[in-house]
């Protein structure tokens, strides 16, 4: 069995040894039964995760706020003038408040990082002779494993085949430059970073391809060995918090200045020290929204939930207002705003259209030649015109993918686009299989999107090579085309490009083919050696048929003002039919551009060219960076999405970085700021929404909170300087803002997406939240407040005689009139209003809201009906009339919250 402790280190084995060593097959890899029996001795191939730091300090770290300082000061006065109850209220409340901030912060992390957890890593695995997806976690040693570019080395590698593979190590050894890999054996002190025959976990590949046995899994591994755990920490701020950090800093300057000369105004007025004090006290708290941070933090962890279930992973916390203003998306075209179901349709060889009936990756379906879609004869192999079976068979060659048939279905492993041309070859009885062990393969130059081709070597007298790839790309490359019967003749590129057109115009994927002979020296290709000299034999044209829903959310976005772009490796042409199949242009013709003009271009040309462009065709990854940098440069907050490894500086660059979830690259997941689990556009266009829902959600919570602050400063700073008794003490303020302001405000970060949400532009970038109009109307309803506030307590004290019932009644009338406040801008309170005015038969979004209002009105019930809160809170019973009279200020709220809305109906747009 395996041996723990080793005489030699993995990189002294010769590839015979090491495959001994672990008992493994290097060609078929593990047997299912020793992969079984392997995960029972060294589990999961998965880091420890490491939880940051502890509980404790992360508690403490709650107290870390300008605010509560204050508060800690305040209660630290109180206990000095010897009001002991009023001290212990304050800190009471002070740990109340880190409380709710480290639960939310703790269930916003967990949330987040389970979700990125939820989304796997997948690895090309060999085992009996089969090639299989598997989960990087459920890798054993001795496994072999098959990677490619853009992958990320799932566990320590011991290579055994190399391809121009080359591996970025920089997290495991700092050094950015990827290292070339090789597989000879290396001698016993060859330092980590240049043991070129080992790949190591947490690394990626950037290029080429390679084989590698499983030689170390889990904390075995070199990175689990330095860390023994991974750092899963979460990063919750985002510049929305931080502007709200430095808001409520520049606040509190202002707070300490107002009622440091309060105090000393007062003072010099001959009030009492304590009177003043308490004042002082009692502006500071009030002016500050205690409960917003708490809501900003709900709101956004809703949000990423919601876009969660909508298939759309948030990885970084920031996206998410990102999102809602995003003004451009530029998507991929393959997979993303297509179905990535390709059929190869039209077949063009030998100077000859044929027509390829069936659909899907099934082989029912024939070959024929006809005029129209459906052929009209079909041909055996035995019959195949020679440039017709020679297009096929490079297709079905130059090929890494295979077909899975499960019942009735047949599904592609690997390339979508590979796998039809498999299908296509299978319709005229050419058997992957069957052609392969005649050809077998000696090497290969494998796709990338810089090169547009891929190529491989067979061994055959005389040596041959195919290749496939994209048609500029390969005709380029040819000086001669195959005739029907299989002779060489000088190309006609006029013709090719002529049937190109017609198959691009459909909307067809077009990928030519080209073969050519060697020597039988060689064992190996690269690219000098099919630089010229190939021999066309023809195109095959596959249909990627517009998903629906992503056709459905283009019009969404649209009519959101979002602008879509399409970036593509595809053919011009081709890109041009999808998109307008899709309504993406914005005038009455797709606008495209090719890479190679914008290459040309200079930054004003080019600045014009992202403007008017609706199509970007034959783009190379390495421009989509410059793309992205001149929409941002004109004001755009781009959304792009991207897959491959050259996109990732792309990625980081725009201001979210979209990577799929399905068939994306390691390297761009990574980096990117959503994944997509379903690869989908339309998934885009949902994240949309709920990052606008989100904002939304937010300006509500701040029209909410902030008029009660304010309308508390406004009352004890006038009270305060005309030396009348104070409608509002500060433990009355911290109870408001605090206990009847979260459960007031918590229900609005719920609040679902209005129906007129995506029917207006994007938020300009860097509005910020606080608008000269969201000021305004704060302003009008704290007016409103401090005059319900000052007019109750007044008018109870002048009735009644007694303080604590004036001023249990003036809190008790703030909240009713802040319920009606409440109703007017959520979802509750608009569906109401329309159902009560008869525009709308049901009234619906009401549980949270509800609960929210239940819950508030039964606190403030026990606020004062009850003993021991009259104690803490200075609180009186009031009688069943005075509690009428504390409603009466709901009727006058009604007209004035109807006349706010119609004023500033853009927060609160249903
Ligand atoms: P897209 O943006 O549509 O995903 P790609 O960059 O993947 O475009 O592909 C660009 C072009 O390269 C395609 O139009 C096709 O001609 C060619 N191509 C795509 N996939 C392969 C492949 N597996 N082998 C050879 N050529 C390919
Ligand atoms: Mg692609």
């Amino acid at each position: 069995m395996l041996v723990e402790t080793r005489s030699r280190a993995f990189h002294e084995y010769s590839l015979d040894d090491i495959a001994q060593e672990f008992e493994s097959d290097l060609e078929s890899g593990l047997t299912a039964e020793a992969v079984a029996d392997r995960y029972e001795t060294y589990g999961r191939n998965e880091l420890p995760v490491k939880s940051g730091k502890p509980a404790y300090l992360r508690f403490l770290l709650q107290f870390n706020q300008p605010l509560l300082y204050i508060l800690l000061l305040a209660g630290s006065v109180k206990a000095f003038l010897g009001s002991w109850t009023n001290a212990a209220v304050i800190w009471g409340v002070t740990v109340l408040n880190a409380i709710i901030g480290y639960v939310q912060e703790a269930k916003a992390e967990g949330a987040i990082a389970s979700l990125a957890k939820a989304v796997t890593t997948e690895t090309t695995v060999l085992r009996g002779g089969q090639m299989l997806r598997v989960q990087s976690q459920d890798l054993v040693p001795g496994d072999i494993v098959l990677l490619s570019s853009g992958d990320k080395v799932p566990a320590d590698l011991r290579l055994v085949k190399s391809r121009n593979l080359q591996v970025d190590e920089s997290a495991l050894t700092g050094e950015s430059v990827p290292v070339e890999k090789s597989i000879e054996p290396l001698p016993a002190d060859t330092p980590l970073a240049e043991r070129t025959n080992m790949a190591y976990a947490s690394s990626f590949v950037t290029f080429g391809q390679g084989t590698g046995l499983v030689a170390a899994t889990a904390g075995a591994t070199e990175v689990g060995q330095i860390s023994r755990s991974m750092e899963q920490r979460v990063n919750l701020t985002t510049p929305l918090t931080r502007k709200f950090a430095a808001f409520s800093r520049t606040l509190l300057y202002c707070i300490l200045t107002l009622a440091t000369l309060t105090f000393a105004i007062g003072l010099g007025q001959g009030e009492s020290w304590e009177y003043m004090f308490e004042a002082a006290v009692a502006l500071a708290v009030s002016a500050i929204p205690e409960g917003l941070p708490a809501v900003v933090t709900i709101t956004l962890a809703i949000g990423v939930n919601r876009m969660a279930r909508r298939n759309a992973i948030i990885r970084k916390l920031p996206a998410v207002e990102a999102l809602g203003s995003a003004t451009v998306i530029c998507s991929d075209k393959t997979g993303t705003l297509t179905e990535n179901q390709m059929t190869v349709q039209t077949i063009y060889a030998g100077e000859q259209t044929y027509q390829v009936s069936g659909s899907g990756y099934s082989p029912k379906g024939d070959i024929g030649l006809g005029a129209g879609d459906t052929p009209e004869n079909c041909f055996l192999a035995d019959r195949l015109p020679n440039a017709l079976r020679e297009c096929l068979v490079a297709g079905v060659l130059c090929n890494d993918s295979q077909l899975k048939q499960q019942g009735e279905y047949w599904t592609v492993v690997g390339d979508p686009t590979e796998g039809a041309l498999i299908t296509a070859a299978a319709k005229a009885d050419l058997s992957q299989a069957g052609m392969t062990s005649l050809l077998p393969r000696l090497d290969s130059i494998p796709f990338e999107s810089e090169y547009q081709y891929m190529a491989t070597l067979h061994d055959a007298l005389p040596r041959v090579v195919y290749v496939k790839g994209s048609v500029e790309a390969l005709l380029s490359r040819c000086s001669d085309t195959m005739t029907e019967s299989g002779q060489s003749k000088p190309l006609d590129r006029f013709a090719i490009e002529q049937a190109v057109a017609a198959m691009t115009a459909k909307g067809l994927r077009v990928l030519a083919f080209a073969r050519k002979t060697m020597g039988d020296r060689h064992h190996a290709i690269d690219h000098d050696d099919i630089q010229s000299g190939l021999v066309f034999l023809g195109l095959q044209g596959m249909i990627d048929p517009p998903r629906p829903e992503a056709i459905a959310a283009v019009h969404a976005c649209q009519s959101a003002g979002i602008r879509v772009k399409m970036i593509t490796g595809d053919h011009i042409a081709t890109a041009q039919a999808i998109a307008y199949r899709m309504g993406i242009q914005q005038s009455s013709e797709v606008t495209a551009f090719e890479g190679r003009q914008l290459v040309a271009m200079d930054d004003a040309q080019l600045a014009q060219a992202v403007t008017d462009g609706d199509v970007f065709a034959r783009v190379a990854p390495a421009q989509k960076l410059r793309l992205v940098e001149t929409l941002q440069l004109k004001g755009n907050i781009v959304a792009m999405t991207g897959d491959g490894v050259n996109d990732a500086p792309a990625l980081k660059q725009a201001d979210i970085g979209i990577a799929m979830g399905k068939n994306g690259t390691e390297v761009a997941r990574e980096v990117a700021d959503m994944l997509l689990t379903d690869d989908n556009f339309a998934s885009i266009e949902a994240a949309v929404e709920e990052g606008r829902t989100v904002y939304q959600n937010l300006r509500k919570a701040i029209a909410f909170l902030l008029p009660v602050n304010g309308g508390e400063s406004m009352t004890i700073l006038i009270s305060a300087l005309f030396a009348r008794d104070l409608p509002i003490l500060s433990l009355q303020v911290l109870w408001l803002n605090m206990i009847n302001s979260l459960t007031m405000t918590v229900p609005l970060a719920f609040e679902p997406k209005s129906n007129s949400l995506m029917q207006q532009p994007p938020r300009p970038p860097g509005e910020s939240l606080l608008t000269g109009r969201l000021l305004r109307r704060i302003l009008a309803v704290s007016f409103f407040n401090w005059v319900l506030i000052f007019g109750m307590f007044e008018w109870a004290k002048a009735t009644t005689g007694d303080v604590a019932v004036a001023r249990t009644m003036a809190i008790q009338a703030l909240v009713a009139a802040r319920i009606i406040y409440l109703l007017s801008i959520s979802q509750l309170g608009i569906s109401l209003f329309r159902y009560l005015s008869r525009q709308s038969t049901s009234i619906t979004q009401a549980p949270i809201l509800i609960s929210g209002i239940l819950g508030a009105v039964a606190l403030q019930v026990v606020f004062s009906q009850w003993g021991v809160m009259n104690v803490l809170f200075e609180t009186a019973p009031l009688t069943w009339n005075q509690w009428l009279i504390c409603l009466l200020p709901m009727l006058p709220m009604v007209p004035f919250a109807v006349l706010i809305n119609r004023i500033d109906p853009r927060n609160l747009k249903k």
